[in-house]
């Protein structure tokens, strides 16, 4: 039989990211080749997001295609995995162009679920069936064992990689899917994740991301040990090899928070940036998330982290629309924004996701056009602080860790002689553009900054970097 092709084609946050890089290193691994584009592909594996309605509406609509596709390729394999694959399960096996449905907790199995499917024409179903109930031993293990095998190549930029600390969530933010397809938390084993980061430093990687849905709270307890994330980013920091390190996304909760910013502003290593989402600046919006703090602790936190690393940049996720937001806890969010002068704000349209409670409790009363508005409003606000921000490194020199070439081309490129754009970021998530040669992708450089936008700060390699 000769080498059957694959196509992966990825939606979703850096947590589906990262499954898509284990995925495609277990293909390999089974003599599966890749395909960039479907055509020649003869399996196309799309890795599914469940947290809004959009998300699912693109993966639907590629789906579509697929179908079509498959009228004049009926070997064609099609395999879904992801939040959506665990979300719809059979619902979405009955599509016509799905051959496969394979839930986060099942990927372990992706390589013979796709080699079944090349030999034979069937429909299989690999969902986890009581996706709260904690995983047993043996689906643990194989998650754990998946999860060091192949997660040492996970090299999208050059030499950075993502390692995940912890799975699932319980939180239950009343408008999240994610506790109901990525099931209960569940805390890596420090000694994978450290023996994972050395292996990866082995292979050149020089900055790490640590993922959990609620990276603050990862709680581990080997023998009379109890670990916590702050003494995970201290073993973490001892791992030769390793320069930045970063941690995402943190739940504004008290607990271990400031032994985290302790850490950050202890170890050099340790980058000075911290993602930690409000969602609203109103307290009872935020009672009717399900978000366990108000606008004003949450505010606390801020100065509490800027107390000890003064350096901090920070960054927020916002939902706005959320069913019963009037103008008024909209302009309570608007207020938050100013005060917390984020670095940068995600900001994001409420999405009703069937299953959880807002959707089974409340109506989505704010009406599409509301939203849209407050959308742009919000963006407006922050925009006007990151310009703030980003004004104040003009004419300063900053580090970066370079990661490859610019995908827009914003300068003019005669500052740069012959040297194509590049992109980088700082250690506090700036993103930087300038002039250098290629070859710096991966290496830590020094530019001056010349010129800055909300969102991207330009400048000049400095010769001595
Ligand atoms: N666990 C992380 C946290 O709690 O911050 C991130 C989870 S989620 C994948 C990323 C962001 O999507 C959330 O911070 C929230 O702002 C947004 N989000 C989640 N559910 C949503 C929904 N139903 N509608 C709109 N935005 C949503
Ligand atoms: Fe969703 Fe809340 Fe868990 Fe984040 S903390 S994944 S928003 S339930």
């Amino acid at each position: 039989m000769s080498r059957k092709k694959v196509h992966v084609k990825s939606f979703g946050c850096q947590m589906n990211k990262l499954d898509t890089a284990l995925v495609t290193a277990a293909l390999q691994e089974a003599g599966f080749g890749l395909s960039e584009s479907v055509k020649e592909a003869d399996v196309v594996l799309i890795n599914t997001c469940s947290v809004r309605e959009h998300a699912e509406q693109r993966v639907l609509s590629h789906l579509g295609h697929l179908k079509h596709m498959k009228k004049s390729r009926p070997d064609l394999v099609v395999g879904v995995i992801g939040c959506m694959a665990q979300r719809l399960g059979s619902k979405l096996l009955e599509h016509e162009a799905v051959n496969i449905v394979c839930g986060p907790a099942e990927i372990p199995r992706i390589s013979k679920l796709i080699a079944g499917a090349v030999q034979e024409d069937k429909k299989t179903l690999a969902v986890t069936e009581k996706v709260r109930r904690k995983g047993s031993e043996q689906q643990n293990r194989s998650l754990e064992e998946f999860e060091s095998a192949y997660g040492i190549e996970d090299e999208r930029v050059p030499a950075q990689a993502f390692v995940r600390v912890m799975r699932g969530c319980n939180n239950f933010c009343s408008y999240c899917v994610v506790p109901y397809v990525r099931g209960p938390e569940a805390s890596r084993p420090p000694k994978a994740i450290i023996e994972q980061i050395r292996k990866l430093a082995d292979h050149g990687v020089k900055q790490i991301t640590l993922l959990g849905q609620t990276v603050n709270s990862y709680r581990y307890k080997a023998g009379e040990r109890a670990w916590s994330l702050a003494d995970l980013l201290s073993a973490a920091s001892g791992v030769r090899g390793i320069e930045w390190l970063r941690f995402v996304t943190s739940y504004p909760a008290e607990e271990f928070f400031e032994e985290i910013m302790q850490v950050m502003a202890e170890s050099p290593k340790v980058c000075n940036y911290l993602h930690i989402p409000a969602q609203s600046g109103s307290d009872k919006i935020l009672k009717a998330m399900n978000r366990n703090y108000t606008s004003q602790r949450y505010l606390d936190l801020l100065d509490r982290a800027r107390e000890i690393v003064p350096e901090i940049s920070i960054a927020g996720d916002f939902i706005v629309g959320f069913p019963g937001e009037t103008e008024e806890d909209f302009q309570a969010t608007v207020n938050l924004v100013e005060k917390a002068r984020y670095r940068n704000a995600f900001i994001f349209k409420y999405s009703p996701r069937p299953g959880t409670k807002s959707d089974k409790k409340l109506q989505d009363t704010v009406p599409g056009e509301v939203k849209q508005r407050r959308n742009v409003e919000l963006l407006a606000v922050q925009e006007t602080i990151s310009d703030e921000l980003s004004r104040q490194f003009l004419g300063r020199r900053v580090r970066v860790l370079v990661e490859g070439l610019s995908k827009k081309p914003h300068l003019n490129s005669t500052q740069g002689g012959n040297n194509p754009q590049l992109v980088a970021r700082t250690a506090t998530d700036y993103i930087v553009v300038f002039n250098g040669p290629e070859s710096l992708a991966g290496q830590f450089a020094e530019v001056k900054i010349t010129q800055t936008s909300p969102l991207t700060l330009f400048g000049q390699l400095m010769s001595d970097s």
